[in-house]
Protein backbone atom coordinates (compact mmCIF):
# COMPACT_ATOMS: atom_id res chain seq x y z
CA UNK A 1 0.00 0.00 0.00
CA UNK A 2 1.61 3.56 -1.03
CA UNK A 3 1.94 6.46 1.14
CA UNK A 4 -1.25 7.91 0.36
CA UNK A 5 -3.40 4.79 0.48
CA UNK A 6 -2.04 4.81 3.65
CA UNK A 7 -3.27 8.15 5.03
CA UNK A 8 -6.99 7.27 3.14
CA UNK A 9 -6.89 4.31 5.26
CA UNK A 10 -6.19 5.80 8.52
CA UNK A 11 -8.94 8.49 8.04
CA UNK A 12 -11.01 6.19 6.95
CA UNK A 13 -10.63 4.45 10.29
CA UNK A 14 -10.60 7.19 12.47
CA UNK A 15 -13.75 8.10 11.38
CA UNK A 16 -15.40 4.90 11.70
CA UNK A 17 -13.43 3.03 14.15
CA UNK A 18 -16.03 2.50 17.37
CA UNK A 19 -14.70 2.95 21.13
CA UNK A 20 -15.57 -1.25 21.76
CA UNK A 21 -13.16 -2.27 18.86
CA UNK A 22 -10.31 -3.39 21.15
CA UNK A 23 -6.82 -4.72 19.67
CA UNK A 24 -5.58 -6.28 22.37
CA UNK A 25 -6.32 -10.18 23.13
CA UNK A 26 -7.92 -10.85 26.71
CA UNK A 27 -6.37 -13.39 28.27
CA UNK A 28 -7.20 -13.96 32.69
CA UNK A 29 -8.91 -10.86 32.64
CA UNK A 30 -5.86 -8.94 30.57
CA UNK A 31 -6.60 -7.38 27.51
CA UNK A 32 -2.60 -8.35 25.98
CA UNK A 33 -0.47 -8.17 23.37
CA UNK A 34 1.38 -11.33 21.62
CA UNK A 35 4.54 -12.24 23.85
CA UNK A 36 5.99 -11.80 20.45
CA UNK A 37 5.08 -8.55 19.91
CA UNK A 38 3.88 -9.94 16.27
CA UNK A 39 0.58 -8.34 15.24
CA UNK A 40 -1.72 -9.03 12.46
CA UNK A 41 -3.60 -6.58 9.94
CA UNK A 42 -7.39 -7.07 9.89
CA UNK A 43 -9.12 -5.21 6.52
CA UNK A 44 -12.44 -3.96 5.60
CA UNK A 45 -13.92 -6.13 2.80
CA UNK A 46 -15.18 -3.32 1.01
CA UNK A 47 -12.17 -1.34 0.68
CA UNK A 48 -9.45 -3.84 1.26
CA UNK A 49 -7.64 -0.87 3.59
CA UNK A 50 -6.43 -2.03 7.17
CA UNK A 51 -8.91 -1.22 9.96
CA UNK A 52 -6.65 -2.22 12.84
CA UNK A 53 -4.24 -4.58 14.07
CA UNK A 54 -4.34 -7.99 16.55
CA UNK A 55 -1.64 -9.70 18.66
CA UNK A 56 -0.34 -12.43 16.71
CA UNK A 57 -0.56 -15.78 19.46
CA UNK A 58 0.78 -19.11 19.31
CA UNK A 59 0.97 -21.63 21.69
CA UNK A 60 2.22 -20.37 25.11
CA UNK A 61 -0.38 -17.52 25.07
CA UNK A 62 -3.29 -20.37 24.61
CA UNK A 63 -1.69 -22.12 27.33
CA UNK A 64 -1.80 -18.88 29.81
CA UNK A 65 -5.92 -18.81 29.29
CA UNK A 66 -6.05 -22.25 29.67
CA UNK A 67 -4.78 -21.95 33.32
CA UNK A 68 -6.67 -18.84 33.88
CA UNK A 69 -10.19 -20.90 32.66
CA UNK A 70 -8.78 -23.74 34.92
CA UNK A 71 -9.04 -21.80 37.74
CA UNK A 72 -11.89 -19.57 37.27
CA UNK A 73 -13.99 -22.91 36.45
CA UNK A 74 -13.70 -24.18 40.04
CA UNK A 75 -15.72 -20.99 41.32
CA UNK A 76 -17.89 -20.29 38.60
CA UNK A 77 -19.44 -23.54 38.48
CA UNK A 78 -20.13 -23.28 42.57
CA UNK A 79 -21.65 -20.02 41.37
CA UNK A 80 -25.46 -20.50 42.47
CA UNK A 81 -27.42 -20.77 39.07
CA UNK A 82 -29.15 -17.80 39.23
CA UNK A 83 -26.46 -15.58 39.72
CA UNK A 84 -24.64 -17.26 36.99
CA UNK A 85 -28.01 -16.50 34.99
CA UNK A 86 -27.87 -12.91 35.97
CA UNK A 87 -24.74 -11.86 34.52
CA UNK A 88 -25.38 -13.96 31.20
CA UNK A 89 -28.57 -12.14 31.04
CA UNK A 90 -26.88 -8.92 31.34
CA UNK A 91 -24.72 -9.42 28.88
CA UNK A 92 -27.30 -10.52 26.75
CA UNK A 93 -28.59 -6.95 27.55
CA UNK A 94 -25.80 -4.96 26.64
CA UNK A 95 -24.98 -6.25 23.51
CA UNK A 96 -28.26 -4.95 22.69
CA UNK A 97 -27.71 -1.53 24.61
CA UNK A 98 -24.63 -1.75 22.71
CA UNK A 99 -25.75 -2.91 18.78
CA UNK A 100 -25.24 -0.04 16.34
CA UNK A 101 -21.59 0.15 17.59
CA UNK A 102 -21.43 -3.76 17.49
CA UNK A 103 -22.68 -3.81 14.12
CA UNK A 104 -20.45 -1.22 12.86
CA UNK A 105 -17.62 -3.20 14.05
CA UNK A 106 -19.14 -6.64 12.36
CA UNK A 107 -19.49 -4.50 9.01
CA UNK A 108 -16.04 -3.12 9.20
CA UNK A 109 -14.36 -6.15 9.61
CA UNK A 110 -16.87 -9.15 7.72
CA UNK A 111 -18.50 -6.55 5.08
CA UNK A 112 -22.12 -7.26 5.72
CA UNK A 113 -24.42 -4.74 5.04
CA UNK A 114 -25.23 -2.53 8.56
CA UNK A 115 -29.00 -3.58 9.23
CA UNK A 116 -28.20 -7.27 8.89
CA UNK A 117 -24.99 -6.93 11.19
CA UNK A 118 -27.51 -5.38 13.24
CA UNK A 119 -30.03 -7.73 13.07
CA UNK A 120 -26.96 -10.75 14.30
CA UNK A 121 -26.03 -8.56 17.38
CA UNK A 122 -29.53 -8.95 18.19
CA UNK A 123 -30.22 -12.91 17.82
CA UNK A 124 -26.81 -13.30 19.36
CA UNK A 125 -27.91 -11.78 22.79
CA UNK A 126 -31.10 -13.49 22.15
CA UNK A 127 -29.06 -16.76 22.87
CA UNK A 128 -27.65 -15.35 26.16
CA UNK A 129 -31.36 -14.21 27.69
CA UNK A 130 -32.54 -17.58 26.69
CA UNK A 131 -29.68 -19.44 28.53
CA UNK A 132 -30.04 -16.74 31.32
CA UNK A 133 -33.73 -18.46 31.40
CA UNK A 134 -32.81 -22.30 30.81
CA UNK A 135 -29.79 -22.93 32.63
CA UNK A 136 -31.27 -22.24 35.95
CA UNK A 137 -34.35 -25.00 35.58
CA UNK A 138 -31.69 -27.93 34.74
CA UNK A 139 -32.45 -30.41 36.42
CA UNK A 140 -31.32 -34.26 37.50
CA UNK A 141 -33.31 -37.42 38.53
CA UNK A 142 -33.51 -39.56 41.60
CA UNK A 143 -34.69 -43.50 41.30
CA UNK A 144 -35.49 -44.61 44.63
CA UNK A 145 -35.97 -48.24 43.75
CA UNK A 146 -34.63 -48.84 40.05
CA UNK A 147 -31.95 -51.38 41.78
CA UNK A 148 -32.99 -53.51 45.01
CA UNK A 149 -31.26 -51.76 47.31
CA UNK A 150 -30.07 -48.92 45.94
CA UNK A 151 -30.57 -45.18 45.69
CA UNK A 152 -29.34 -43.44 42.37
CA UNK A 153 -29.45 -40.44 42.23
CA UNK A 154 -28.17 -38.86 38.88
CA UNK A 155 -27.14 -34.71 38.80
CA UNK A 156 -25.65 -32.63 35.74
CA UNK A 157 -22.66 -31.23 36.08
CA UNK A 158 -20.49 -28.42 33.97
CA UNK A 159 -18.11 -30.29 31.81
CA UNK A 160 -15.36 -28.25 32.90
CA UNK A 161 -13.24 -25.26 30.57
CA UNK A 162 -14.16 -25.40 27.00
CA UNK A 163 -12.97 -24.17 23.78
CA UNK A 164 -14.75 -22.12 20.83
CA UNK A 165 -13.56 -21.84 17.48
CA UNK A 166 -15.43 -19.80 15.48
CA UNK A 167 -15.92 -18.75 11.91
CA UNK A 168 -15.77 -15.27 9.89
CA UNK A 169 -19.48 -15.44 8.26
CA UNK A 170 -21.21 -14.95 11.71
CA UNK A 171 -18.79 -13.59 14.14
CA UNK A 172 -21.26 -13.00 16.74
CA UNK A 173 -24.12 -15.42 16.36
CA UNK A 174 -21.43 -18.22 16.20
CA UNK A 175 -19.69 -17.03 19.12
CA UNK A 176 -22.95 -16.51 21.01
CA UNK A 177 -23.98 -20.14 20.42
CA UNK A 178 -21.24 -21.39 22.19
CA UNK A 179 -20.01 -18.97 25.53
CA UNK A 180 -24.14 -18.33 26.21
CA UNK A 181 -24.70 -22.09 27.29
CA UNK A 182 -21.47 -22.43 28.40
CA UNK A 183 -21.18 -19.27 30.45
CA UNK A 184 -24.53 -20.33 31.79
CA UNK A 185 -24.20 -23.85 33.09
CA UNK A 186 -21.12 -23.10 35.08
CA UNK A 187 -18.24 -23.51 32.21
CA UNK A 188 -15.73 -21.35 31.23
CA UNK A 189 -14.62 -20.55 27.59
CA UNK A 190 -11.51 -19.81 25.62
CA UNK A 191 -12.81 -17.94 22.34
CA UNK A 192 -10.64 -18.43 19.44
CA UNK A 193 -12.15 -16.23 16.75
CA UNK A 194 -11.43 -16.17 12.84
CA UNK A 195 -8.35 -14.55 11.93
CA UNK A 196 -10.18 -12.00 9.90
CA UNK A 197 -13.12 -10.96 12.06
CA UNK A 198 -11.74 -11.10 15.46
CA UNK A 199 -12.72 -7.34 16.33
CA UNK A 200 -16.76 -8.72 17.17
CA UNK A 201 -15.54 -11.54 19.60
CA UNK A 202 -12.55 -9.03 21.30
CA UNK A 203 -15.96 -6.39 21.98
CA UNK A 204 -18.09 -9.23 23.41
CA UNK A 205 -14.97 -9.84 26.15
CA UNK A 206 -15.02 -6.26 26.72
CA UNK A 207 -18.78 -6.13 27.36
CA UNK A 208 -18.55 -9.38 29.79
CA UNK A 209 -15.51 -7.25 31.48
CA UNK A 210 -18.10 -4.79 32.07
CA UNK A 211 -20.74 -7.19 33.77
CA UNK A 212 -18.63 -8.18 35.90
CA UNK A 213 -17.56 -11.74 34.80
CA UNK A 214 -14.70 -13.17 36.28
CA UNK A 215 -11.26 -12.81 35.38
CA UNK A 216 -10.22 -16.22 33.36
CA UNK A 217 -13.65 -17.46 32.56
CA UNK A 218 -13.87 -16.15 29.09
CA UNK A 219 -10.33 -15.61 27.12
CA UNK A 220 -10.54 -14.29 23.19
CA UNK A 221 -7.21 -15.41 21.89
CA UNK A 222 -6.17 -14.43 18.13
CA UNK A 223 -3.32 -15.42 15.98
CA UNK A 224 -2.10 -18.40 14.71
CA UNK A 225 -4.97 -20.43 14.35
CA UNK A 226 -3.30 -23.93 14.23
CA UNK A 227 -0.72 -23.02 16.96
CA UNK A 228 -3.93 -22.22 18.95
CA UNK A 229 -5.77 -24.90 17.66
CA UNK A 230 -2.96 -27.63 18.67
CA UNK A 231 -2.76 -26.31 22.14
CA UNK A 232 -6.57 -26.65 22.56
CA UNK A 233 -6.92 -29.91 21.73
CA UNK A 234 -4.02 -31.30 23.39
CA UNK A 235 -4.64 -29.90 26.62
CA UNK A 236 -6.22 -32.36 29.06
CA UNK A 237 -7.58 -29.31 31.15
CA UNK A 238 -9.89 -28.30 27.90
CA UNK A 239 -12.90 -31.00 28.33
CA UNK A 240 -15.01 -29.95 25.17
CA UNK A 241 -14.15 -28.02 21.89
CA UNK A 242 -17.47 -26.55 20.39
CA UNK A 243 -16.22 -25.39 16.75
CA UNK A 244 -18.18 -23.75 13.51
CA UNK A 245 -16.14 -24.01 10.08
CA UNK A 246 -15.13 -26.21 7.02
CA UNK A 247 -15.83 -29.92 6.84
CA UNK A 248 -11.94 -30.52 6.53
CA UNK A 249 -10.42 -28.35 9.45
CA UNK A 250 -13.74 -30.16 11.97
CA UNK A 251 -12.20 -33.32 10.52
CA UNK A 252 -8.81 -32.51 11.98
CA UNK A 253 -9.95 -31.33 15.26
CA UNK A 254 -12.38 -33.98 15.56
CA UNK A 255 -9.07 -36.39 15.43
CA UNK A 256 -6.74 -34.10 17.87
CA UNK A 257 -9.04 -34.04 20.15
CA UNK A 258 -9.26 -37.75 20.51
CA UNK A 259 -5.94 -37.65 22.17
CA UNK A 260 -7.18 -36.20 25.32
CA UNK A 261 -11.04 -37.88 24.94
CA UNK A 262 -12.27 -34.64 24.82
CA UNK A 263 -16.17 -33.80 23.90
CA UNK A 264 -17.13 -32.44 20.53
CA UNK A 265 -19.79 -30.72 19.25
CA UNK A 266 -19.07 -29.87 15.27
CA UNK A 267 -20.95 -27.14 13.16
CA UNK A 268 -19.76 -27.95 10.11
CA UNK A 269 -20.42 -27.56 6.28
CA UNK A 270 -23.71 -28.03 4.51
CA UNK A 271 -25.04 -28.61 0.69
CA UNK A 272 -28.82 -28.03 1.66
CA UNK A 273 -30.86 -28.33 -1.25
CA UNK A 274 -34.18 -26.31 -1.78
CA UNK A 275 -37.33 -27.87 -3.20
CA UNK A 276 -40.10 -26.41 -4.95
CA UNK A 277 -43.12 -28.36 -5.82
CA UNK A 278 -45.70 -27.57 -8.64
CA UNK A 279 -48.21 -27.23 -5.74
CA UNK A 280 -46.10 -24.62 -4.04
CA UNK A 281 -47.37 -20.87 -3.68
CA UNK A 282 -44.74 -19.68 -5.73
CA UNK A 283 -43.89 -16.10 -3.77
CA UNK A 284 -43.72 -17.42 -0.95
CA UNK A 285 -41.22 -19.75 -2.29
CA UNK A 286 -39.09 -16.96 -3.85
CA UNK A 287 -39.57 -14.84 -0.47
CA UNK A 288 -38.25 -17.81 1.36
CA UNK A 289 -35.34 -17.99 -0.87
CA UNK A 290 -33.84 -14.65 -1.25
CA UNK A 291 -34.58 -14.72 2.81
CA UNK A 292 -32.38 -18.24 2.79
CA UNK A 293 -29.92 -17.69 0.51
CA UNK A 294 -28.77 -14.04 0.14
CA UNK A 295 -28.40 -13.19 3.77
CA UNK A 296 -24.85 -12.41 4.00
CA UNK A 297 -24.49 -12.73 0.76
CA UNK A 298 -24.99 -16.29 1.07
CA UNK A 299 -21.72 -16.89 2.92
CA UNK A 300 -23.86 -19.33 5.32
CA UNK A 301 -23.51 -22.74 5.82
CA UNK A 302 -27.72 -23.10 5.66
CA UNK A 303 -27.97 -21.36 2.81
CA UNK A 304 -29.17 -23.12 0.05
CA UNK A 305 -26.78 -24.44 -2.28
CA UNK A 306 -28.93 -26.55 -4.78
CA UNK A 307 -32.74 -24.70 -5.80
CA UNK A 308 -34.99 -27.34 -7.78
CA UNK A 309 -38.13 -26.40 -8.83
CA UNK A 310 -40.69 -29.07 -10.57
CA UNK A 311 -39.98 -28.96 -14.59
CA UNK A 312 -43.97 -27.76 -14.50
CA UNK A 313 -43.27 -24.57 -12.36
CA UNK A 314 -39.50 -24.32 -13.47
CA UNK A 315 -39.78 -21.67 -15.91
CA UNK A 316 -42.34 -19.74 -13.91
CA UNK A 317 -40.22 -19.73 -10.82
CA UNK A 318 -36.86 -18.89 -12.71
CA UNK A 319 -38.80 -15.48 -13.81
CA UNK A 320 -40.05 -14.63 -10.31
CA UNK A 321 -37.00 -15.37 -8.86
CA UNK A 322 -35.06 -13.57 -11.35
CA UNK A 323 -37.51 -10.42 -11.18
CA UNK A 324 -36.59 -10.23 -7.50
CA UNK A 325 -33.08 -10.68 -7.55
CA UNK A 326 -32.55 -8.05 -10.21
CA UNK A 327 -33.60 -5.64 -7.11
CA UNK A 328 -30.92 -6.56 -5.03
CA UNK A 329 -28.66 -3.13 -4.92
CA UNK A 330 -24.68 -3.86 -3.63
CA UNK A 331 -22.67 -1.83 -1.97
CA UNK A 332 -20.30 -1.12 0.53
CA UNK A 333 -21.91 -2.86 4.08
CA UNK A 334 -21.77 0.98 6.37
CA UNK A 335 -23.43 2.18 2.96
CA UNK A 336 -26.17 -0.27 3.90
CA UNK A 337 -27.10 -1.27 0.28
CA UNK A 338 -29.42 -5.15 0.30
CA UNK A 339 -25.88 -7.02 -0.24
CA UNK A 340 -22.14 -6.38 0.54
CA UNK A 341 -19.11 -7.29 -0.42
CA UNK A 342 -17.48 -11.46 -0.39
CA UNK A 343 -15.64 -11.38 3.22
CA UNK A 344 -12.57 -12.87 2.24
CA UNK A 345 -10.48 -13.32 -0.89
CA UNK A 346 -10.69 -16.93 -0.70
CA UNK A 347 -14.20 -16.96 -0.56
CA UNK A 348 -14.03 -14.31 -3.53
CA UNK A 349 -11.97 -16.69 -5.68
CA UNK A 350 -13.70 -19.96 -5.06
CA UNK A 351 -17.21 -18.52 -6.15
CA UNK A 352 -15.70 -16.93 -9.44
CA UNK A 353 -14.12 -20.25 -10.07
CA UNK A 354 -17.30 -22.11 -9.74
CA UNK A 355 -19.46 -20.05 -11.58
CA UNK A 356 -16.56 -19.94 -13.97
CA UNK A 357 -16.81 -23.64 -14.18
CA UNK A 358 -20.38 -23.95 -14.23
CA UNK A 359 -20.35 -21.99 -17.33
CA UNK A 360 -17.75 -23.58 -19.24
CA UNK A 361 -19.16 -27.02 -19.02
CA UNK A 362 -22.42 -25.75 -20.03
CA UNK A 363 -24.73 -24.18 -17.23
CA UNK A 364 -27.09 -21.32 -18.57
CA UNK A 365 -26.75 -17.91 -17.40
CA UNK A 366 -29.85 -15.92 -16.80
CA UNK A 367 -28.42 -13.03 -14.38
CA UNK A 368 -25.03 -11.55 -13.05
CA UNK A 369 -22.69 -14.15 -13.56
CA UNK A 370 -19.02 -12.97 -12.59
CA UNK A 371 -17.56 -10.12 -9.75
CA UNK A 372 -19.43 -6.71 -9.57
CA UNK A 373 -18.64 -3.51 -11.48
CA UNK A 374 -17.37 -2.25 -7.69
CA UNK A 375 -14.57 -4.28 -7.85
CA UNK A 376 -12.70 -5.65 -5.34
CA UNK A 377 -14.70 -8.80 -3.74
CA UNK A 378 -17.96 -7.47 -4.50
CA UNK A 379 -19.73 -10.15 -6.92
CA UNK A 380 -22.71 -9.86 -9.11
CA UNK A 381 -26.41 -11.91 -7.65
CA UNK A 382 -26.21 -14.39 -9.91
CA UNK A 383 -28.60 -17.06 -11.35
CA UNK A 384 -27.45 -20.15 -13.52
CA UNK A 385 -29.75 -22.76 -14.41
CA UNK A 386 -29.05 -26.83 -15.72
CA UNK A 387 -25.57 -26.59 -14.44
CA UNK A 388 -24.35 -30.13 -15.41
CA UNK A 389 -23.67 -32.61 -12.41
CA UNK A 390 -20.30 -32.72 -10.82
CA UNK A 391 -19.68 -29.45 -11.32
CA UNK A 392 -18.13 -28.20 -8.07
CA UNK A 393 -21.20 -26.20 -7.46
CA UNK A 394 -23.32 -28.72 -7.37
CA UNK A 395 -21.16 -31.08 -4.77
CA UNK A 396 -19.63 -28.15 -2.76
CA UNK A 397 -20.73 -24.86 -0.50
CA UNK A 398 -20.64 -21.96 -2.93
CA UNK A 399 -20.86 -19.93 -0.35
CA UNK A 400 -21.65 -16.87 -2.60
CA UNK A 401 -24.77 -15.05 -4.01
CA UNK A 402 -25.23 -17.57 -6.70
CA UNK A 403 -28.28 -19.69 -7.29
CA UNK A 404 -27.94 -22.14 -9.20
CA UNK A 405 -31.67 -23.61 -9.85
CA UNK A 406 -32.55 -27.25 -11.26
CA UNK A 407 -35.55 -29.07 -12.68
CA UNK A 408 -37.05 -32.33 -11.36
CA UNK A 409 -40.07 -34.43 -12.81
CA UNK A 410 -41.06 -36.10 -9.16
CA UNK A 411 -41.04 -35.88 -6.05
CA UNK A 412 -38.91 -39.55 -5.81
CA UNK A 413 -36.33 -37.83 -8.07
CA UNK A 414 -36.45 -35.01 -6.09
CA UNK A 415 -35.88 -36.17 -2.29
CA UNK A 416 -32.88 -38.71 -4.11
CA UNK A 417 -31.38 -35.72 -5.33
CA UNK A 418 -31.76 -33.70 -2.32
CA UNK A 419 -30.49 -37.00 -0.14
CA UNK A 420 -27.25 -37.23 -2.94
CA UNK A 421 -24.63 -35.49 -0.51
CA UNK A 422 -22.33 -36.82 2.43
CA UNK A 423 -23.71 -33.15 4.13
CA UNK A 424 -26.94 -32.68 5.96
CA UNK A 425 -27.18 -29.48 7.55
CA UNK A 426 -30.70 -27.49 6.37
CA UNK A 427 -33.07 -28.68 3.72
CA UNK A 428 -36.15 -26.59 2.66
CA UNK A 429 -39.16 -26.98 0.66
CA UNK A 430 -42.28 -25.54 -0.99
CA UNK A 431 -45.64 -27.64 -1.13
CA UNK A 432 -49.18 -26.61 -0.21
CA UNK A 433 -49.89 -30.39 0.02
CA UNK A 434 -50.34 -31.47 3.78
CA UNK A 435 -49.82 -35.08 3.15
CA UNK A 436 -46.66 -34.20 1.12
CA UNK A 437 -45.24 -31.66 3.38
CA UNK A 438 -45.13 -34.34 6.06
CA UNK A 439 -44.05 -36.98 3.80
CA UNK A 440 -41.05 -34.61 2.43
CA UNK A 441 -39.91 -33.34 6.13
CA UNK A 442 -39.45 -36.82 7.20
CA UNK A 443 -37.82 -37.93 4.03
CA UNK A 444 -35.03 -35.24 3.70
CA UNK A 445 -32.09 -36.48 5.59
CA UNK A 446 -31.32 -33.22 7.31
CA UNK A 447 -30.62 -32.03 11.23
CA UNK A 448 -33.06 -28.74 9.96
CA UNK A 449 -35.71 -28.74 7.84
CA UNK A 450 -37.45 -25.53 6.28
CA UNK A 451 -41.09 -26.79 5.50
CA UNK A 452 -42.76 -23.28 3.67
CA UNK A 453 -40.11 -21.39 5.78
CA UNK A 454 -36.87 -19.74 4.80
CA UNK A 455 -35.73 -18.66 8.16
CA UNK A 456 -34.89 -21.59 10.64
CA UNK A 457 -32.54 -20.03 13.25
CA UNK A 458 -33.56 -19.39 16.99
CA UNK A 459 -32.47 -20.18 20.14
CA UNK A 460 -35.54 -22.07 20.99
CA UNK A 461 -34.53 -24.72 18.47
CA UNK A 462 -31.62 -27.50 18.12
CA UNK A 463 -29.22 -25.51 15.10
CA UNK A 464 -26.62 -28.60 13.87
CA UNK A 465 -26.41 -31.29 11.00
CA UNK A 466 -26.34 -35.41 10.41
CA UNK A 467 -24.07 -36.98 8.15
CA UNK A 468 -20.80 -35.45 7.83
CA UNK A 469 -22.12 -31.50 8.45
CA UNK A 470 -21.40 -32.78 12.54
CA UNK A 471 -22.18 -33.56 15.89
CA UNK A 472 -23.42 -31.96 18.28
CA UNK A 473 -26.38 -29.17 18.42
CA UNK A 474 -26.51 -25.24 19.82
CA UNK A 475 -29.44 -24.10 21.05
CA UNK A 476 -32.11 -25.10 22.62
CA UNK A 477 -32.01 -27.77 25.54
CA UNK A 478 -30.09 -30.22 23.26
CA UNK A 479 -27.32 -27.14 22.93
CA UNK A 480 -26.99 -26.98 26.91
CA UNK A 481 -26.55 -30.74 27.01
CA UNK A 482 -23.29 -30.56 25.38
CA UNK A 483 -21.67 -28.10 27.89
CA UNK A 484 -23.22 -30.57 30.31
CA UNK A 485 -22.15 -34.32 31.88
CA UNK A 486 -24.48 -36.82 33.43
CA UNK A 487 -22.98 -37.73 36.98
CA UNK A 488 -24.05 -41.04 39.17
CA UNK A 489 -24.70 -41.43 42.55
CA UNK A 490 -25.34 -44.58 44.10
CA UNK A 491 -26.21 -45.52 47.87
CA UNK A 492 -27.81 -48.23 49.96
CA UNK A 493 -31.12 -47.57 49.93
CA UNK A 494 -32.01 -46.52 53.73
CA UNK A 495 -35.23 -47.56 54.55
CA UNK A 496 -37.65 -46.76 56.95
CA UNK A 497 -37.90 -48.51 60.11
CA UNK A 498 -42.11 -49.33 60.52
P1 LIG B 1 -13.81 -21.23 6.67
O1 LIG B 1 -13.75 -21.99 5.39
O2 LIG B 1 -15.14 -20.75 7.07
O3 LIG B 1 -12.71 -20.22 6.82
P2 LIG B 1 -12.34 -22.90 8.46
O4 LIG B 1 -12.76 -24.25 8.89
O5 LIG B 1 -11.10 -22.77 7.64
O6 LIG B 1 -13.61 -22.33 7.74
O7 LIG B 1 -12.19 -21.93 9.70
C1 LIG B 1 -13.08 -21.93 10.79
C2 LIG B 1 -12.30 -21.64 12.04
O8 LIG B 1 -11.34 -22.67 12.22
C3 LIG B 1 -11.51 -20.33 12.01
O9 LIG B 1 -11.54 -19.76 13.31
C4 LIG B 1 -10.13 -20.80 11.67
O10 LIG B 1 -9.11 -19.92 12.10
C5 LIG B 1 -10.08 -22.09 12.45
N1 LIG B 1 -9.01 -22.99 12.01
C6 LIG B 1 -8.54 -23.21 10.78
N2 LIG B 1 -7.54 -24.11 10.81
C7 LIG B 1 -7.38 -24.48 12.10
C8 LIG B 1 -6.51 -25.39 12.79
N3 LIG B 1 -5.60 -26.11 12.16
N4 LIG B 1 -6.65 -25.48 14.13
C9 LIG B 1 -7.57 -24.78 14.80
N5 LIG B 1 -8.42 -23.91 14.20
C10 LIG B 1 -8.33 -23.76 12.87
Amino acid sequence: MGLQENIEAGAHVAVKRPALMRQQAFIAGHWCDADSGETMAIIDPATQRNIGHVPLMGGEETTRAIAAAVSAQRDWERVPARERAAMVARLGQLMVEQADELAVIMTLEQGKPLHQARQEVVYGASYFKWYAAEAPRITGAVHPVADPGKHIEITKIPIGVTAAITPWNFPIATVARKLAPALAVGCAQIVKPAPTTPFTALAIAHLAERVGCPAGLISVLTGDAAAIGAELTSSADVRMLSFTGSTAIGRKLYADCASTIKKVALELGGNAPFLVFEDADLDAAVDGLMTAKFRNMGQVCIAPNRVMAHESVFDDFRDRLREKIATLTVGPGLDDRDQGPLATQTNFDKVRRHVKEALERGATLVLGGGPHELGGWFYQPTILTDVPRGCSMTCEETFGPVVALSRFANEKEAIATANDTPYGLAAYFYTSDVARERRIADRLQSGMVGANCGAIGTPAAPFGGIKQSGIGREGSTFGLEEFLEAKYICRPLITAAD
